[in-house]
């Protein structure tokens, strides 16, 4: 099965669209109504938008300063994209969303909160200083065609730390944490640092500890010994920070478009990196799964806060007294909550922070509260029993006829090779880096081809048996490819670094642009067995 045709398959797509369709009207209908005769907008979060539900699934990407952040998403999206600035100076920093579009454009933030297409509607609490330095990319881009990322401004490092950024930067992570449905949190390798800044931000992450993967980028700049004790210390750090029952996931990584550097942990790094990938590459399958939590989480949230304001208001006497009453209940809200907990049978895992819900309640009137309204209470019953059980079948379904949902990202990576899709691929005939195999050099898995690559090395007179790169560039082009990609693919292919491909570069250049049509993967570095034998001894010396 080719894989890119898991990309555009339509029936499968209709399912999910099905699942996040019903879960929208199922809000519309038991849901909204309640979270609006309740004020639940008010007290906890503003309601969904269409937008919400329609939105492709969303990955976030931070980290300190040049930790990789902006490289990262070049890297995953194999292209430059407009406003990516990549240096240290935190000025010029933004809060980026890459998104589809059929063309290039940025969209200021002041447009985008009044967009209803757009899932930004409600950031402009975060004032004009925020607004001014977050935009949208729509670039015609695959791999945006599935999801859409956000990369964030550098958080700054202890030395940095007296520059103030003029909006709450916390409090908008903690906004697109709630939305989105991937974190990545990348730091470098080579100089991990805990600053303050961080640890706030740490703070924005809590309750979403589900959704965050953890990089340790820029793993081939340190030797093996350093990187145990990077990890070590990584771990122990983050696990001072979340208190997360389970272990953190940490994935060891080198996401940048400079050229890998060789180090003993080298495989390390590239199964590390096929793992998160093809994490980040199911999150179209999982995003309905996604959707449907977070409203189980809302529901239950809304019917706890039903209970506690319909509570509220049969407490309130009818004339005298009421503001001292009402500074009673709240001070004894805690005694209310397990009242309600064992009155009502609402488990104590649906109730709302005690805290901040008494800091809400001060200014509120509680004579203008409702009492409980019996038909709204079995509706939203009615959603959490049955309607959202009846969704279930349909996304287990999915899980254990193993469909191919529409997966992002498939051969669209600059990404090592996948060995489960290259068993019956002349590449992987010989497995690299086993000594065994090293003096077994006289098979070229491209030989077999070669009389056709030919035909196409001759057609483009060479000179002196060797193509120029602009004759090359020329003809590349006409593969469509992105240029990231095509650039790859020569310096994977230029094996003796002359500026020239003679026929057998050139063959291994056309031989991995099939293989990319194809839905492969393109190898960092050329796979030993893939060098053309008479250039084989250069470069095995190369590898010592
Ligand atoms: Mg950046
Ligand atoms: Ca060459």
């Amino acid at each position: 099965m080719s894989i890119r045709r898991l990309r555009s398959n339509p029936k499968t797509l209709g399912d999910v669209n099905k699942v996040t369709e019903e879960l929208r009207n199922l809000y519309y209908k038991r849901l909204l109504p309640i979270e609006k005769y309740y004020s639940f907008h008010h007290f906890h979060s503003p309601c969904y938008e269409d937008a919400d539900f329609d939105n492709k699934p969303m990955v976030l990407v931070m980290g300190q300063y040049s930790t990789g952040k902006t490289t990262f998403i070049r890297y995953l999206i194999e292209q430059e994209f407009p406003g990516s600035r990549v240096g240290p100076e935190p000025t010029t920093d933004n809060f980026t969303a890459l998104m589809y579009g059929r063309a290039e454009r940025i969209i200021p933030g002041n447009a985008l909160t009044v967009d209803p297409k757009m899932p930004f509607r409600n950031v402009d609490p975060f004032g004009n200083t925020f607004l001014n330095r977050f935009q949208c990319v729509q670039i015609p881009n695959k791999v945006l065609e599935n999801i859409s990322i956000i990369d964030t401004p550098g958080i700054l490092t202890a030395a940095k730390r007296r520059l103030s950024r003029g909006y709450d930067f916390p409090a908008v992570l903690r906004w697109f944490a709630e939305r989105v449905d991937r974190i990545i949190l990348l730091f470098d390798a080579h100089k991990l640092e805990f600053s303050d800044e961080l640890t706030r931000a740490f703070g924005a992450l809590c309750g979403h500890e589900d959704k965050l993967r953890v990089v340790l980028n820029k793993a081939d700049r340190v030797d093996s010994q350093q990187l145990m004790r990077v990890y070590g210390a990584l771990m122990w750090s983050l696990g001072k920070v979340f208190r997360t029952p389970e272990v953190m996931r940490v994935y060891i990584g080198s996401f940048w478009s400079e050229p890998r550097q060789t180090c003993d942990h080298y495989q390390l790094i590239e199964r590390e990196e096929e793992d998160l990938l093809s994490d980040i590459r199911n999150l179209p399958r999982n995003a309905a799964l996604r959707k449907l939590n977070d409203l189980v989480k809302r529901a239950r949230l809304v019917r706890a806060h039903a209970h506690i304001i319909s509570y509220l208001k049969e407490e309130m006497p009818a004339i005298f007294c009421r503001e001292s009453k009402k500074h009673n209940l709240i001070y004894q809200l805690p005694v209310i909550f397990t009242k309600i907990q064992q009155q009502q049978r609402v488990p104590a895992g649906d109730f709302p922070d005690c805290t901040k819900m008494q800091e809400k309640l001060l200014g509120q009137d509680f004579s203008k509260f409702k009492t409980l309204k019996p038909n709204l209470m079995a509706s939203l019953d009615k959603l959490l029993t049955s309607d959202i059980a009846n969704l279930m079948p349909l996304l287990h379904q999915h899980d254990l006829e193993r469909k191919p949902l529409p997966g992002v990202l498939d051969g669209d990576f600059l990404g090592t090779f996948r060995p489960e899709h290259f068993k019956r691929d002349p590449f992987k005939e010989l497995p690299r880096d086993d000594e065994n195999n090293k003096a077994d050099f006289d098979e070229w898995p491209v030989e077999k081809f070669k009389p056709k690559y030919d035909e196409i090395f001759y057609n483009l007179s060479p000179i002196e048996g060797k193509l120029s790169g602009t004759k090359v560039r020329e003809w590349m082009m006409t593969t469509l490819l992105p240029n990231s990609v095509l650039s790859h693919v020569w310096r994977l292919s230029d094996v003796d670094n002359d500026g020239m491909l003679d026929n057998e570069e050139f063959a291994v250049a056309v031989h991995l642009i099939e293989g990319k049509l194809e839905g492969h993967w393109l190898p960092r570095e050329l796979p030993s067995h893939l060098v053309p034998p008479s250039k084989r001894i250069r470069t095995a010396s190369n590898e010592e």
